[in-house]
């Protein structure tokens, strides 16, 4: 526990609650007593003594969280039954404010920083910064082939080294924060293939080796065997989906896994479903899930690092705010509830490069918190039952009751 002098003309708000979870421990902290200096958490102790100076709020019954994130969402995507169609017919300005109306309902569901990995003619650049908006951790268009996976999105590249490599550098003069590869076909995308790789292996690896030579992560999108096998070879950082998607089934091979967990390479598991009535997943991903189920699984347990991408955006089931959700499947791929909170705190800012600044409550760290009414490890649901949300230390409006 630490606690800082505070600054001469900061604006200080202490806030005061049952229980805190840090972020990163098992354990909550009881009674804790949060101070926030304008944007940032200047201290942290617990005791429930409030300093004499500042706001104090009081959260009786509540747990202090930090804010949560999210490693994989589409802004441009509104969650309705076709969200490619309804992107379709959206001109740039109505697309910008349909992003930041979704930003607005991640921020109220407690989501407080996001990576968008696929967003149309890099529209998500342009909301980086706002004050009424998560944190946005930004791709720009996916980079994909001409008439490959999110085709539509404007990130085509000719599958040649040269081509992707021009792509990349394009993506990083444009000032995107991660480059994100379609390896594979999707679901979103009709005639493109889940079971197929989209590009020649020595292309995925130029386009990986382009974006490390300007300091960039990789991440791809990779449902087929082949796909992730070539994405692992060329040295990606992340890997989406990981369905191990074949024709007819899922087939993991074992040194796949174990190649992915040894060399560290992130698993964005897709996961985070909100219940809605009469809403069932596309009969092909239904029939792989209890198989992409099991090969996850196998992923956590042979040590690869796992965080929760939950797609927002892509279908009704997928709101921008689906992250809370995502601890009830972490939990059937083996996490524990305090792992899960993690993967979706300190575990995914690290992997949005902000592990310095975000997923944690600690001094120093921006003030994204998350209140919510009751014990989050104990009852799994009273992450649903939101009373505030802080985002760089101003309070969301409408969050909670
Ligand atoms: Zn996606």
């Amino acid at each position: 526990m630490t606690t800082a002098v505070p600054g001469e003309r900061g604006r200080l708000t202490v806030l005061r609650a049952a229980w805190l979870f840090d972020g990163t421990s098992s354990l909550l902290i009881r009674d804790p007593v949060v101070m926030i200096e304008d944007s940032t958490i200047l201290g942290v102790s617990s005791g429930g003594k409030a300093p004499e100076h500042g706001t104090v709020v009081d959260l009786p019954g509540a747990t202090l969280l930090p804010g949560l994130v999210d490693t994989h969402v589409h802004l441009a995507f509104d969650a309705s039954a076709d969200p490619v169609a309804s992107l379709a017919r959206r001109q740039d300005g109505e697309v910008m404010e349909a992003m930041a109306r979704a930003g607005q309902a991640a921020l109220r569901g407690g989501v407080t920083t996001i990576r968008d990995l696929g967003d149309r003619g890099y529209l998500s650049l342009g909301l980086r910064g706002r004050p009424d908006l998560p944190t946005i951790v930004a791709a720009g268009p996916p980079i994909t082939t001409p008439s490959g996976h999110c085709h539509y999105l404007g990130g085509t590249a000719e599958p040649t080294t040269e081509g992707v490599r021009a792509a990349v550098r394009e993506h990083a003069a444009r000032g995107v924060d991660v480059i994100k590869i379609m390896a594979s076909g999707g679901n979103l995308t009709p005639g493109s293939r889940q079971d197929l790789a989209q590009f020649p292996p020595e292309v995925l690896r130029a386009a990986v080796d382009e974006a490390h030579r300007l300091g960039l992560p990789v991440t791809a999108h990779a449902h087929a065997v082949a796909a992730i096998a070539d994405a692992v070879a060329a040295g990606v950082d992340g890997l989406e989906h990981v369905t191990f998607w074949t024709e007819d089934g899922v087939d993991a091979p074992a040194y796949l896994i174990q190649l992915i967990a040894d060399q560290r390479i992130v698993v964005g598991a897709t996961v985070g479903i909100v219940p809605v009535p009469g809403a069932a997943p596309p009969p092909a991903v239904a029939a792989r899930m209890p198989g992409i189920i099991a090969s996850t699984r196998r992923l956590y347990e042979a040590g690869a690092p796992m965080v929760a991408g939950t797609d927002a955006g892509i279908a009704p089931v997928k709101p921008h705010d689906a992250v809370r959700h995502a601890p009830a499947m972490l939990c059937q791929l083996g996490l524990s509830q305090a792992e899960a909170l993690r993967a979706i705190t300190a575990g995914a800012a690290g992997v949005c490069g902000l592990g310095h600044r975000k997923g944690r409550i600690a001094p120093g760290f921006d003030a994204d918190i998350l209140a919510v009414d009751g014990d989050p490890i104990a009852d799994p649901d009273a992450l649903h039952r939101i009373r505030a949300v802080y985002a760089r230390g101003i309070v969301v409006p409408s969050a909670g009751t």
